[in-house]
Formats: structure tokens, C-alpha cells, sequence
């Protein structure tokens, strides 16, 4: 048994060691436990959307400038919605935004953040640990992990569960609403004959919305989302065949398509914490919310759960891990979360309804959208920044 001074964080994905990096900034002292080697991550090519507050908090932890040279820049969004005309445009330009996002690999996200951790003595990483339960008390919470087969455990005023949401079910008084949309995620990158201009691509069709993002100088990263039973063949089909399917459902605008890389598919669900009684616990990141990424949302609430749960850490005005202090960031974080997954659920539902009159709705809809400048800056301020 070790008794830790340290917040204990259990996960060292990009939300774990944000907040790690967030809180060694202010002088606080965490142990990240991660279950895979450090580095492990590093050459994950998943395609993250960064949001433009996103880059603001990379930039506060000053590891932007290392990430910049990876990242894409998005400066229109083009949203369209296949057998219709109506469709919208957003420029960054009209925001005064630099971009409106950008795309950047999971593992040169997870590079420069191992490699910033690494920076800080006050940040102690523990690779290769599993933790296997989170008890917790009226004085700390306790986790238990595994390393090598030899079972340790840290008390800490505060355990901070950011896992990804897909390792530990059964800590007492957590509770999650699940719904399962029946649909998966079909992701790769693929080439086209034209160059993207800095354009990500949000396209609608009756089986699900499809992503096509800029990612580096050529290419474009992909993620096709559709009921499971249509999905789940495209991974098998030749190289040609599926593209000359993406292509029918996709349309023109880019071109034919030339290339596409190795296909992976998951499955696509909407969780979020109910309001549960965890004393000296909290859960961030896709551990406490996961959505469709149709709108690119999901890593980016997560980074502001880090952000907001490493202000509160540091008020010392207030009991580390006490009732009052989680209380106060749930509130704090209960908007920002509820928004992303309404936003994100209602754009999933209206979408891929074929009902009749509804699609011709849509149509009219995405052109009257086009049309109303505070109702699109509404919405770029609520994707780049989550206000
Ligand atoms: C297969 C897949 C594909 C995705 N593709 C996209 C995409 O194309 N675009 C997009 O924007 N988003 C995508 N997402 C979502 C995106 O990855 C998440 O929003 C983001 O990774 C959330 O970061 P996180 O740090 O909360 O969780 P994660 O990135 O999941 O990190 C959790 C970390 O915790 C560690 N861990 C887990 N259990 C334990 C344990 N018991 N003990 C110790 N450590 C543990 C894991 O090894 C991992 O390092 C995808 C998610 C998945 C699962």
C-alpha cells in the first residue's frame, strides 16, 4: 500500500496527460497510470479534429509549436447532404479565426505530450499499469493496479478516471447511459484527384454521415458511419470497388478517388455519466462522454473537462476531492457536455431520417442556415470553443 500526495490519474491517453501537464504548470503533483508501454500510442494514425480552442489549450501548455508541423489546417467547412442542393459553407476567414480546426494524428499528439511529461519530475508515469478497480471512501479514493503481475495500490484525495471509457465498469456509485446507435465507423485515409484547399467535408446521406478531412498535404482522412450491416462489408471489398462506392455516395467535389489506406471499423455509441455519489473520484474525457464524431466533438470536450477540472484542483480555497469541489465541476462541465451530446446526437438523428418531407425539409434547412449569419457564428463559436 502506498499512500500518494499525488492525484492519481488512471489513463494516460491524451486527456490523462493533458491534465497531468495542466496541473505539473501550477505546481501540482500527479501519477499517471497507463496500461500500455509509454510510447505505445505513438504510432496510432486515428485522425483526431482539433478544435480551435483545442490548439489555444495546446498552446497554453506550450506543445503547439511541436504539433503545428503535423497538423492540418481546416479553413472552410462544406456541408452537404447527398440527393439535395441545399448545402452550407463556413470560412474561418468570416470568424476571424485563423482556422476553423485541424486534424492531427492521435499518435503525434500522444508523442509530444509523452514527450513533455517526460519534462516534469513532478509528474510520475507509471507505464505497463493496469488498474484493475477504484474504491473509494469518505477520506480518498484507492486504485488498485496491476504491473507485471504484481498487484500495488494508491490512496489519493482525488483519482481522476480517464481511461477512455473502456476498461473500468464496476467503481461503485458510476453509472453511465448508454445508447447504442446500431451503426459503426468505417476510418481510413484516401487519396483524390484534387487537392483538398484546407476543406473538410460533412456530408449527409439517409445511411449516416461521412467526415472527409484534410490530413497533411494530400490526403484526406475518412470516416464513413452507417447502419453496421453496410459498413461491416467495406471492410472486405477490394481497394477499387470501395472507392467507387464512397465515390457514388460522396459525390464530385474532390474528384475521383485514387488510393485508400488500411480500413478499420467500431462500433458508434452515445454515453454519458448519470449523477452518481463518487467521493475523491472524477471521471473526464471519453471516460465520462462519448459521442458520434460526426461533428468532431468528442476529444475536444473531453480537453476541456482536463482544462476546467486542473482550475479547480488549484483552488486551494476548497477541500481537495471533497463534495463541494466535485460538485462545483460537475456543474461547471454539465452545459459544455450536455451540448455536445444533444449537438451531436440531434445532427445523427435528423440526418439519417428518410421519412418523406423530411429530407426535402433538411435541404431547405441547410440553405436557410446558409443564410442566417448569427445562427453560423453561433455555431463556429459552440464548435471551436465549446461556448
Ligand atoms: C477505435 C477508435 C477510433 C476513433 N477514431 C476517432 C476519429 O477518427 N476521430 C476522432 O475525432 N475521434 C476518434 N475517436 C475518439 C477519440 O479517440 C477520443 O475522443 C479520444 O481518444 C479521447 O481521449 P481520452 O484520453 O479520453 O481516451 P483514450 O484516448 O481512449 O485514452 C485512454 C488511455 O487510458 C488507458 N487505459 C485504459 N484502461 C486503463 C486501465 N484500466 N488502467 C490504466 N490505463 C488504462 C489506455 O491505454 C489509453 O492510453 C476514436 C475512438 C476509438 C475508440
Amino acid at each position: 500500500m502506498h499512500q500518494s500526495e499525488n492525484i492519481v490519474i488512471v489513463g494516460g491517453g491524451p486527456v490523462g496527460m493533458v491534465l497531468s501537464l495542466l496541473l505539473a504548470k501550477k505546481n501540482i503533483a500527479s501519477t499517471l497510470l497507463e496500461a500500455r508501454k509509454q510510447g505505445a500510442a505513438n504510432q496510432d494514425t486515428r485522425a483526431l479534429a482539433l478544435s480551435f480552442g483545442t490548439r489555444k489549450i495546446l498552446e497554453k501548455l506550450g506543445i503547439w509549436q511541436a504539433l503545428a508541423p503535423h497538423a492540418t489546417a481546416i479553413n472552410t467547412i462544406h456541408v452537404s447532404q447527398k440527393g439535395s442542393m441545399g448545402r452550407s459553407v463556413l470560412h474561418a476567414h468570416d470568424y476571424n479565426q485563423e482556422a476553423l480546426g485541424y486534424v492531427l494524428s492521435y499518435g503525434a499528439l500522444c508523442a509530444a505530450l509523452n514527450a513533455e511529461v517526460m519534462q516534469f519530475p513532478m509528474i510520475q508515469f507509471i507505464d505497463e499499469a493496469q488498474a484493475e478497480a477504484i474504491t473509494h471512501s469518505a477520506t480518498c479514493a484507492t486504485v488498485r493496479y496491476n504491473r507485471h503481475g504484481e498487484l500495488s495500490q494508491l490512496e489519493s484525495a482525488l483519482a481522476v478516471l480517464a481511461d477512455g471509457g473502456r476498461s473500468l465498469e464496476e467503481v461503485p456509485g458510476l453509472k453511465r447511459d448508454t445508447k447504442e446507435y446500431g451503426h459503426d465507423a468505417l476510418i481510413t485515409k484516401v487519396r483524390a484527384e484534387l487537392p483538398h484547399n484546407n476543406i473538410a467535408y460533412e456530408r449527409f446521406t439517409a445511411n449516416g454521415p461521412m467526415a472527409l478531412l484534410p490530413n497533411g498535404e494530400r490526403d484526406f482522412s475518412l470516416v464513413w458511419t452507417g447502419k453496421k450491416e453496410l459498413i461491416a462489408p467495406l471492410l472486405s471489398v477490394s481497394d477499387t470497388e470501395f472507392l467507387t462506392q464512397f465515390h457514388a455516395q460522396f459525390g464530385d467535389r474532390v474528384g475521383r478517388f485514387l488510393s485508400v489506406e488500411k480500413r478499420m471499423t467500431f462500433p458508434l455509441k452515445l454515453s454519458q455519466l448519470q449523477e452518481g455519489d463518487t467521493p475523491h473520484l472524477v471521471v473526464i474525457g471519453n471516460a465520462a462522454q462519448t459521442m458520434h464524431p460526426v461533428a468532431g466533438q468528442g476529444f475536444n470536450v473531453g480537453l476541456r473537462d482536463a482544462e476546467v477540472l486542473a482550475r479547480h484542483i488549484a483552488d486551494t480555497a476548497i477541500e481537495l476531492g471533497g463534495q463541494a469541489m466535485l460538485a462545483a465541476y460537475r456543474a461547471n462541465r454539465k452545459t459544455d457536455t450536455k451540448n455536445g451530446l444533444l449537438f451531436t446526437d440531434f445532427l445523427v438523428n435528423i440526418f439519417s431520417n428518410d421519412i418523406l418531407g423530411i429530407s426535402a425539409l433538411r435541404s431547405a434547412g441547410l440553405g436557410l442556415f446558409d443564410l442566417v449569419k448569427p445562427v453560423k457564428r453561433h455555431l463556429v463559436s459552440k464548435m471551436s470553443f465549446g461556448k
